[in-house]
């Protein structure tokens, strides 16, 4: 078992509940500073199990996920053995062709499409080499009393409840958690939970006869059209995962093969080859649309014995692949806060708490907005024209010029600063322009007087 430097003197038994991405990381976190931790996971072991459809099978993982990841040992591995890097959006017109807006035309920084699955399984293999972190697959929390770090899990093979002590209860059972739940009865505890009205399904582009891809493998590709977009990410196997993200509306009124068709040969036409007429017909009608809910919550902690990450503690839309890299942050946070206090748990759930809501507040707002981005704005001449100029400044003063989908995708800068940077540099612009316009319509006086 391998120790970080300056870990804890005092062993502290802690319970993560949900052994997803956020809380097996978590778990691989405190076992570095030498806490005992149980980890507690509803499912099945995932690496006993095959792919469940339904839930995103492939995330971009960007730079705060990857500090995380290194923090634990496993970022080479994932990013080298396994992550495909996508250096920017590879937008499809209506007739199929297709232009390339790269995330960084300076420094050429990219995002990583990597497996849920096999991220969640490497972490769940490295806590293995730890003694102290047990896990408990097929266990179910059903009751907590979060003041005096009581739980009661139902283990999902026998039917038998379990109960359990710990002095700290991490709740990382994601957007629907149970931890919260309890939270939830705690006076001043402020809770907003909001389904849009769009929802996902998720279809396939599968490798071509030749084990390849089918379309060119380093970019995020979309497909704009307004209202609604599909978006694809490269496998490992050369397949992409694509998906659907439209109002349930439509999803409703798509209810026959024809339909299916005609919808896919005005709106996406380009991909009906790819994905092939009958596989699309199969994936189409054989899942159904996933809803898209965000929550906003806080505090996150209740006194010195419990505490929320991850989508149990800000659950966002996925619009900005940022869940996941936010949910690790909140763990390299809290890590960070652990060695700060020296795992006085008072100090460290309170500041957790204090230091991390404005910043999951606001990621929830970014996504929300860059849907409307990735769906329509990227198509307009002004969304171009800002790009270019923002490209431009960056390239210029890239210390003082960081684009707001820059500095939340590849720096640690709070998410609430990138917001409060984007609004300065919206005031600079519009500054710049009316001054320009001015000049211009000034020149023209003179030049007709
Ligand atoms: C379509 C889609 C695409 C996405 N793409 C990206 C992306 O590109 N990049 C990105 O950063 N994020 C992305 N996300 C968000 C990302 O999936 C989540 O933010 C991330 O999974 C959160 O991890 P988590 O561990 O907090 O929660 P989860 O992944 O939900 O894990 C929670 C775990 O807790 C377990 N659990 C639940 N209830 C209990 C209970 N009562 N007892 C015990 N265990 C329990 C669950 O079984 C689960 O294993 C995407 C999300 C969606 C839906």
């Amino acid at each position: 078992m391998a120790l970080q430097n300056g870990h804890s003197k005092k062993s502290l038994d802690i319970a993560v509940v949900g052994g997803g991405l956020v809380g097996s990381l978590e778990a691989l976190y405190l076992a570095r500073r030498g806490h005992r931790v149980q980890l507690y996971e509803y499912r099945e072991d995932i690496r006993k199990t095959p792919q469940v459809r339904g839930r995103s099978i492939n995330l971009a993982l960007s730079v705060r996920g990857r500090r995380a990841l290194k923090d634990v040992g496993l970022e080479q591995h994932i990013i080298k053995e396994h992550g495909i890097p996508m250096i920017g959006r590879r937008i499809h017109r209506l007739d199929g062709s297709t232009y390339v807006i790269p995330y960084d035309a300076r420094t050429n920084q990219c995002i990583y499409s990597v497996g849920r699955n096999y991220l969640n399984a490497s972490l769940l293999k490295e806590s293995d080499n730890y003694e102290n972190v047990k896990t408990y697959f097929n266990h179910k929390l059903v009751e907590a009393n979060l003041q005096n770090g009581t739980m009661t899990f139902l283990k999902m093979d026998t039917n038998e409840k379990v109960s359990v002590k710990a002095d700290l209860i991490i709740g990382a059972d994601g957007a629907f958690s149970a931890v919260r739940k309890c939270m939830m009865k705690q006076p001043l505890f402020d809770y907003t939970q909001k389904y849009i009205e769009h929802g996902y399904l998720e279809l396939c582009i599968p490798a071509d006869e030749n084990g390849s891809f089918q379309m060119p493998a380093n970019y995020l590709h979309i497909w704009p059209r307004g209202n609604f977009m599909m978006i694809a990410l490269p496998n490992q196997d050369c397949s992409w995962t694509v998906t659907l993200f439209m109002p349930f509306t439509s999803f409703q009124s798509i209810d026959t093969e024809d339909k299916l068709l005609a919808f896919f040969e005005t709106y996406f036409p380009d991909s009906i080859t790819l994905i092939g007429k009958k596989k699309l017909i199969q994936d189409f009608f054989g899942g159904s649309p996933s809803p898209l809910v965000y929550v906003k919550c806080r505090p996150y902690h209740v006194e010195d014995k419990a505490l929320l990450i991850g989508d149990a503690a800000h659950a966002v839309v996925p619009f900005y692949g940022q869940g996941m890299n936010a949910g690790f942050e909140d763990c390299t946070i809290l890590n960070h806060l652990f060695q700060k206090n020296n795992d006085n748990l008072v100090k460290i759930l309170s500041e957790f708490s204090d230091a991390r809501w404005r910043d999951t507040f606001e990621i929830c707002d970014l996504a929300l907005y860059n849907y409307i981005e990735m769906r329509d704005l990227v198509t307009r001449p002004s969304y171009r024209i800002r790009k270019t100029m923002d490209d431009f400044l960056y390239w210029l003063l890239p210390d003082f010029w960081v684009p707001l989908y820059n500095s939340v995708t590849f720096t640690t800068m709070p998410y609430s600063e990138c917001a409060k940077n984007r609004q300065w540099q919206d005031k600079v612009l519009m500054y710049i322009l009316t001054v320009l316009g001015i000049s211009a319509l000034v020149g023209v006086s003179f030049l007709y007087n």
